[in-house]
């Protein structure tokens, strides 16, 4: 046989990462655009999670989130309008080693991907995906998307917006096998680090959505909760996220909630004089995909020899043991 010893099996130095490793091209996003707090917040949790570069996957669609994956130092895929879940689909279970990530904007996702959305959340499938939710198509310059508030005047809605805002958080809520929900805004850094450290935890499909100032074409989108911290309400449950002193002084208004209860969940995600932030729901017992269609997730580092050496042997070039010197 021409196998390995268990002894003489490669193993790879472990080496710290430190965050420029996780840096990509520079942002081409526009001055003060949200996405750059979201991007440094993801960094900082790569480099602290210590993710290898060679095995993070961040996966986009189109929209101006879309570019993240440019500005991630580890592998990405930019791929095509709303159809990021797929991709990140494929990659994860052909190579369910990998953490992957998603970035959408909410035209990306809640428009042109929602049949992929509403499916992702179904199969749960280990991965985090950021919604990056600023209320409008700003790559296609001011077109109104699911979430533009009623009555916005923009390139698409001339006379202002006629649909009632779609709540991302519901829909996702009311999805079969839904277990990891969350919202944050990205200028609060303190909770949108904390929250998307859980959401990597999370041993499912976690979803984030992310309240994000574009200050090109929605400059006024977010003003109430700028001017009003008591807007936003933190979730305050047992097993939440603990904001720092300096923060929790800012955000003082606070909502009892237990994040396992899904009814409940519902409810806080529907408030609306008031922006829910922190866990909605957690529930760590929904199946993965993974697990249902192969329990025995990873191979055990016997099984993976023996695939080695299956392999060898297959593709090995064998001297014949009968063979003389002069035949
Ligand atoms: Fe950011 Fe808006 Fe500029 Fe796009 S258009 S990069 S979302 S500020």
């Amino acid at each position: 046989m021409f196998g390995l010893k268990s002894e003489s099996v490669l193993k790879l130095d472990q080496e710290y990462h430190e965050l420029d490793e996780y840096q990509g091209k520079e942002s081409r996003w526009c001055p003060g655009c949200g996405d750059n707090g979201i991007l440094a917040a993801t960094q900082r949790l790569c480099r602290d999670e210590q993710l290898a570069p060679e095995k993070t996957v961040f996966v986009s669609g189109i929209g101006c989130a879309a570019r993240f994956p440019h500005y991630m130092g580890t592998y990405g895929f930019h791929g095509l309008h709303g159809r990021a879940l797929p991709v990140a689909q494929g990659v994860k279970i052909r190579r369910p080693d990998l953490d992957v990530f998603v970035n959408m904007g909410d035209g990306d996702c809640c428009s042109i991907g929602t049949a992929h959305w509403i499916h992702a959340i179904r199969t749960n499938m280990k991965m985090v995906v950021m919604l990056h939710d600023n209320n409008i198509y700003g790559l296609t310059k001011n077109q109104a998307s699911p979430t533009t508030p009623q009555g916005r005047i923009t390139s698409t809605t001339p006379y202002g917006n006629l649909l009632k805002a779609m709540n991302p958080l519901t829909v996702t809520l009311g999805v079969t096998n839904v277990s990891f929900v969350a919202q944050v805004v990205e200028w609060i850094p303190d909770l949108l680090y904390k929250v998307l450290r859980e959401a990597y935890n999370h041993k499912g499909l976690a979803f984030v959505r992310i309240l994000q100032r574009c200050p090109h074409f929605m400059p006024t989108a977010w003003d109430q909760l700028l001017s009003n911290p008591d807007k936003i309400a933190v979730m305050d449950s047992p097993d939440g996220v603990q904001l720092s002193d300096a923060t929790a002084k800012i955000y003082k208004t606070r909502v009892a909630h237990d994040s396992s209860d899904l009814n409940a969940a519902r409810q806080v995600a529907s408030l609306e004089d008031e922006v829910p932030v922190g866990i909605l729901y957690r529930n760590e017992m929904v199946p993965t995909y993974d697990e249902l269609r192969r329990p025995q997730r990873l191979p055990e580092p016997e099984l993976t020899e023996e695939i080695l050496n299956r392999s060898f042997d297959r593709f090995g070039i064998f001297p014949s043991t009968s063979s003389k010197a002069g035949d």
